[in-house]
């Protein structure tokens, strides 16, 4: 189906990578360059077998932050196979090679995701040169396609389940009080959370479990599609200040802030996030979303990621020094207590 939202066409099936031939037949593509991570060959050798005389070659050297280095390898190797379109599957660091390629060669895109990040639905690229990661918003890097089987994400492992469906749920709940916010995009949020409320916990159980792996990357296009939409605020900058200047890894640290950002928030806009409470069963949201994350076994504290109580008060700093908009007002101070909390794994500052 064409989304109305996104302008993408999204396709939903239990094994649907069977029909990634017919997919690439009807968008008149026929020379496609599966992109993969060195830990997910096995997957794309599965998708070239399957699409057989469509598959062109894989190129299996994605890797996190979209280093351009990567990307100038890639593009040669699309030149030197011929290839009409680039095929990713893989978490977000897959989609991201190919949004890349795709700024660069305007070659059309079909993301496979196989976590729950999002960014296939996004217009949003982050790349890194020099060891700086900038991000950039175009529409040309959104791909044309999306296909999500489930049975391709039964693999992804439990912990890492988490953390990705926390990092879908922060989209979802800082796209509710987004200045661009409609009623649209505040349905999505609300109808991804659910999905993740029901959904996270049964993969905990059974991560083999299809119908709610189906059901939680629904969750996740619907988290996407609020990402790619409205504009983020205190959680998504703090991470990406985090990311960039410590290195820590991208959804466990999504994972560990959420609860923090969202309670710091609340102050201010208890009702835009009073959906959040409903679902995660409280009456705070930030609370509810602690309670959650501790319940599914998700990492708590950035200690635990190798962030130092000495990098603190530095990473209060950098995080400060570029304004943006936030429904509540930032204080270096402000983001110094919540970054102890979460550094520590205590509960969210409720005031
Ligand atoms: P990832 O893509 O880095 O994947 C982590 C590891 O898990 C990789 O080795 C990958 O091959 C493996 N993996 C993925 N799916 C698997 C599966 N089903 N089974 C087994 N292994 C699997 O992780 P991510 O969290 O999806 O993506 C993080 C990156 O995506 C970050 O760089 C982040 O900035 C970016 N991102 C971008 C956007 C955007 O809109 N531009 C949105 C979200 C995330």
């Amino acid at each position: 189906m064409l989304d109305a939202l996104t302008k993408q066409n999204v396709h939903f099936e239990i094994g649907g990578r069977h029909a990634l031939g017919r997919i690439l037949d009807d968008m008149g593509l026929s020379r496609a360059m599966i992109l993969t991570t060195p830990e997910q060959c096995d997957a794309a050798h599965e998708i070239a077998s399957i699409i057989g005389d469509h598959a062109a070659g894989i190129y299996s050297r994605a890797t996190m932050h979209t280093p351009v280095e990567v990307t100038r390898d890639a593009i040669a190797h699309a030149r030197d196979i011929n290839a009409d379109c680039v095929t990713a599957i893989g978490g977000g660091s897959t989609i991201g090679l190919g949004k890349a390629i795709s700024l660069n060669t305007a070659l059309p895109q079909i993301s496979v995701p196989t976590t729950y990040a999002g960014s296939e639905a996004t217009p949003i690229l982050g790349q890194t040169e020099n060891g700086i990661k900038t991000t950039l918003t175009a529409p040309k890097v959104r791909p044309a396609a999306v296909l999500y089987d489930a049975e391709l994400v039964t693999s992804l492992p439990i912990a890492m389940s988490v953390t990705s469906g926390l990092n879908a749920i922060a989209h979802a709940a800082e796209g509710l009080y987004a200045k661009e916010a409609t009623e649209t995009t505040r349905d999505l949020a609300i109808d991804g959370m659910r999905s993740f409320a029901d959904g996270l916990p049964k993969v905990v159980q059974d991560p083999k479990n299809v119908q709610a792996r189906e059901d939680t990357l629904r969750g996740a296009w619907a988290c996407g599609a609020v990402l790619g939409t409205v504009g983020m605020a205190l959680h998504h900058k703090l991470c990406h200040a985090l990311g960039g200047s410590f290195n820590l890894p991208h959804a466990e640290t999504h994972a560990i802030i959420l609860p923090h950002a969202i309670a710091f928030n609340e102050v201010v806009a208890k009702a835009e996030l009073a959906p959040v409470a409903q679902i995660f069963g409280d009456t705070q949201a930030g609370s509810a979303l602690w309670t959650f994350a501790k319940t599914l076994g998700a990492p708590m504290r950035l200690a635990d990621l190798g962030l130092l109580e000495t990098d603190l008060e530095r990473a209060a700093q950098i995080a400060t020094e570029k304004p943006y908009w936030n429904p509540r007002e930032i204080t270096k101070d402000a983001i110094l207590r919540i970054l102890k909390k979460a550094w520590a794994g205590e509960p969210p500052e409720l005031t």
